[in-house]
Order: C-alpha cells, then sequence, then structure tokens
C-alpha cells in the first residue's frame, strides 16, 4: 500500500498531481494513526481505498487529495486550519462539504425520500463532493459485514434508497451497480439469494449461444471489411434485474436484456453499418430495435440496441455503441468532470457542450418541484452555450466553477414546513416562493414564517431555510409586488390579478 497505487490507477498524472497526492497520503496516515476500524484494519485503510474509487473514476487531484483527507477531520487529529494551509481553500471545501453530507441520516421514511436525494444534492454546493461521498460510501458497503447488524440494515437502506439513486442521476453506472448490488444484499437477503441464482441459471444457458453468435458476427463483420471493433457481454446488475422482474410479473422469460452482447465500434456511422450487418444475419424481433442515438434516453444514454433471433431459436439482446458513449454510460458525470481538470482536449467542446445538453435537464428535473413551471428549458441551454467558451488551459477548471456558478449558485432550495424542497433563482424572495407552490397560495399569502419567525413578504430566500406561508381569504397583491418578485412567474400571477381587479379598485376611487 502507497501512494503508487492510487496515482497508477490515473491516465496522465504530472509531476506535481503525484506529489499533491503522496503529501495528502502522508498527511491521512498522521491524521489517522493508531485508529482502527471495525474490521480491525487501520482507519486510514478506509481514506486509502476511497482515493483509489476516486481515481478509478479518473477524478482529478484535488478530489483525489479531498478523498484522502475526508475523514481527517471529524475522525482523525486534523484541523481545519492544518489542512486549508497545507492543501488549500478546495480541499477544505471539499472535506467539509463530505462531512455535512455524512450528518444527513435516512431512517425509512417513505415521504422524504426525493427530498433528502436533493437536499444533499444542494447542501453539496458541488458536484466532487458528491462523487466523493459515493465512494466513501461504496467502501463503507464493501466492509459493511464488519458492522453491528442493526446498523447494516439502516445503512443499506439509506444506500439504496438515496445514494445509488443520485449515481444514477450522475449517470455514474460503476457505482450505482455496485452500490445497488451491495445494500441489496442486506435489505433482502431472500429476494438477493433468488435473483443471484435466477440469474447464474440464466447465464449457463445462455452463454453457449451467445458465444455462437458472436463469432457469427465476427466472421459476417469481417466479410464486410469491419475490424476495428469490439465484443463484450454486459450481464444485468442483480438489483435492477430483481426490479425489472417486478415489473414483469417475475417471469424471466419477459425480460430480454438480462446477458447482452455489446460491440463496440470507431464511429456512430459505424454503429448503423453494423446494426444492418447484423439484421442481414439473424430476424430481428419486432419493436425491439431501439434507436437511442438518434433519441437518446432521457438521462443521457446513448446506443444502439436490437434483439434478434438466432438460426437455434434463440432471443439475442445486442447493443451497438462508440467508445465514447460506452464511456459515458459508465462514468457518467466523472468523465467530463475529467475532461476539464485536464484541460481542453482537442475535438472535446462539441461532445462537451452535447453532452451538456443530454444531461443537465435529468439533473434539473431531479431537483425540480413537480409544481414549478419556472424551469425553462432556456436555461439549460444557455448554461450549455457558456461551455462552448471554455477554451485555454487558464479555464481549465472553469467546468466546474461554471457547473457550481450556474447550477448550485444561481439556485436555491428551500423547504416546505412539511419537508418538500422547492427550488428557486438565488435572489427569490418569499412572494417568489408562495407562488411556486400555488397561485392561490401567492394571491392570498398574508405574511409568512422562515424558520417559525415572522418576515416580510419580500425577505429574500437561503439555502435550506424552511419557509411557511400564512394566508388570509381576504389578503391580495398589492402593485409593490411586482417590483419585490424575482420569478417570471410569481411577476406574470400578478400582473393578471392586478390587471384583471383593475376595474375594482377604480371603482372606491371614482365615488
Ligand atoms: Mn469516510
Amino acid at each position: 500500500m502507497a501512494s503508487e497505487e492510487i496515482i497508477s490507477l490515473l491516465d496522465s498524472p504530472t509531476q506535481k498531481d503525484k506529489e499533491f497526492i503522496k503529501k495528502a497520503y502522508d498527511f491521512a496516515l498522521k491524521a489517522h494513526e493508531g485508529q482502527k476500524r471495525m474490521s480491525g484494519e487501520p482507519y486510514f485503510n478506509h481514506v486509502f481505498e476511497t482515493a483509489k474509487i476516486l481515481a478509478s473514476l479518473q477524478m482529478g487531484p484535488t478530489t483525489i487529495v479531498a478523498g484522502l483527507l475526508h475523514d481527517s477531520i471529524e475522525d482523525g487529529v486534523a484541523t481545519e486550519q492544518e489542512i486549508k494551509k497545507e492543501f488549500g481553500e478546495e480541499v477544505l471545501f471539499l472535506v467539509n462539504g463530505v462531512t455535512k453530507l455524512g450528518k444527513v441520516k435516512y431512517r425509512g421514511a417513505e415521504r422524504h425520500v426525493e427530498s433528502l436525494r436533493k437536499f444533499l444534492v444542494a447542501i453539496a454546493q458541488d458536484i466532487r463532493v458528491l462523487i466523493i461521498k459515493l465512494a466513501d460510501r461504496l467502501h463503507n458497503m464493501r466492509t459493511l459485514q464488519y458492522v453491528r447488524p442493526d446498523k447494516q440494515k439502516r445503512i443499506a437502506l439509506e444506500t439504496l434508497e438515496i445514494y445509488a439513486p443520485l449515481a444514477q442521476r450522475l449517470s455514474i453506472r460503476v457505482l450505482s451497480r455496485e452500490l445497488e448490488d451491495l445494500s441489496f444484499q442486506y435489505v433482502d437477503p431472500t429476494s438477493y439469494e433468488k435473483t443471484v441464482n435466477l440469474l447464474k441459471k440464466k447465464e449457463k444457458e445462455s452463454m453457449p449461444e451467445l458465444n455462437k453468435f458472436i463469432k457469427t458476427v465476427k466472421k459476417a463483420l469481417a466479410a464486410e471489411n469491419m475490424t476495428h471493433f469490439k465484443t463484450d457481454y454486459r450481464q444485468k446488475g442483480i438489483y435492477s434485474l430483481y426490479r425489472k422482474l417486478q415489473r414483469h410479473e417475475n417471469d424471466i422469460n419477459n425480460i430480454y436484456d438480462i446477458l447482452a452482447i455489446r460491440i463496440i465500434v470507431d464511429t456512430v456511422s459505424d454503429c448503423y453499418k453494423v446494426l444492418g450487418i447484423i439484421h442481414s444475419i439473424a430476424r430481428p424481433i419486432p419493436r425491439r430495435v431501439k434507436d437511442y442515438i438518434a433519441l437518446p434516453k432521457p438521462n443521457g444514454y446513448r446506443s444502439l440496441h436490437t434483439n434478434v433471433l438466432t438460426k437455434d431459436g434463440a432471443t439475442i439482446e445486442i447493443q451497438i455503441r462508440t467508445k465514447e458513449m460506452q464511456h459515458d454510460s459508465e462514468y457518467g458525470i466523472a468523465s467530463h468532470l475529467l475532461y476539464k481538470e485536464k484541460g481542453s482536449v482537442k475535438g472535446k467542446e462539441n461532445s462537451e457542450t452535447r453532452w451538456f445538453k443530454r444531461f443537465l435537464p435529468s439533473i434539473i428535473n431531479y431537483a425540480k418541484t413537480s409544481n414549478s413551471s419556472e424551469m425553462t428549458p432556456g436555461w439549460i441551454n444557455e448554461l450549455a452555450e457558456s461551455q462552448k467558451n471554455i477554451k485555454t488551459s487558464k479555464d481549465k477548471d472553469g467546468f466546474i466553477e461554471d457547473l457550481k456558478a450556474d447550477f448550485f449558485n444561481e439556485r436555491i432550495f428551500v423547504l416546505t414546513p412539511k419537508g418538500d424542497v422547492v427550488d428557486l433563482p438565488r435572489g427569490s424572495c418569499v412572494i417568489d416562493f408562495a407562488f411556486a407552490i400555488h397561485s392561490d397560495i401567492g394571491i392570498h399569502m398574508s405574511g409568512a414564517k422562515i424558520n417559525g419567525k415572522m418576515v416580510p413578504i419580500d425577505r429574500e430566500l437561503k439555502n435550506v431555510e424552511i419557509v411557511e406561508i400564512i394566508t388570509k381569504d381576504s389578503s391580495k397583491p398589492s402593485t409593490k409586488w411586482l417590483e419585490m418578485a424575482k420569478t417570471n412567474m410569481a411577476k406574470r400571477h400578478i400582473a393578471n390579478y392586478l390587471e384583471k381587479n383593475k376595474n375594482k379598485n377604480q371603482i372606491p376611487r371614482q365615488k
């Protein structure tokens, strides 16, 4: 075990990166000296493994260093001042962010699951904080057998309900899949066991057919002069199969993608060429040909899928994609953080902008409230546009900065007294909140409380405040509200109301 073990996982670290990581490695080793985990292992192993997970995701050196230090204040003997002095403000910010997230606990109240996920996103403030937390959680899940049984269940449930879905929203499949399968084992051991056995049986049945078909495909591609491609298998995750079984009457014969052949090619046009060749050697099954390249899934997933009937009567799913699509589907946002920490990679600008356009709606949908029509696609496009302008090496951290600035810093998250999360532009006041909940509540608002205290209705909202609106049937908006409101939705409702009631208001004055 040494810092080299982390560094060796990185693509092309600079000398500076190596030294930075080595320094954090030595610092963490000292900060956790003498401490042991439940397993009896040195505590340091945990932060070391967390850093290795981050390195395998190809995160930048700052994130890896923060991963090494993430428990050094809370559980070790380091201080904030030391970390700031030795590693800088950014690392301290990330370490503190991870600590804050650790304080949020899920105890199985269904109604709050979505709020809690949004809340985590809001307080993380930086996607890197979430990714460190996910890596931390993954290592804790890998070593959960050493934890007290009653705690095991709580942690596993929290992982399954909160952290695995978060990893999924960030499209980091390598994390979400392992988090799901590890926690499923503790949350529902019986179903886990059953699903594993089902999967094994299916694998044993299908492998000979798959291997035979791959040979046929290779021959057919070679005959068309296609030599640049790779094939492999993809097996569905255990929890993901379990969920799908539930949606299909628990009949494994209704599920076609348990085992799939994956063909990875160089270009998009090669994808279609391969699809054509496959359809010429095996009959496609109607309605099971999917073009997620022309029409990506809402989470940004791109690939061609087809299911064919082989000469032996077997049904086989084939997924065809480029290397880039494959990488995106496994590493999601993590892969795109990499491109920026490394500086602009030639020709990446376009793919990145494209990716942004695909990815952002999913995280925004995720953070938005169900009744907020304020989330305009324009805002998403603006953000995507702004990414085009990052070109110089001086801007190499610009991606992350913009992500922080535009996504986290331009939006605030406040809570209703019930714990629902409302997402508003920064600078929004109580009036905006009221209209975001419901236009009637806005119209009849007579006052408001923030964290239990009465406040003026033009009071600007801050992150994570609990806002309660007091209504009265006789209350109504005034022209002043138009100036106080920040969101277009609130302004529109107020203006409509004032316009409709203009005549009524004028009558008393004419008297
Ligand atoms: Mn930890």
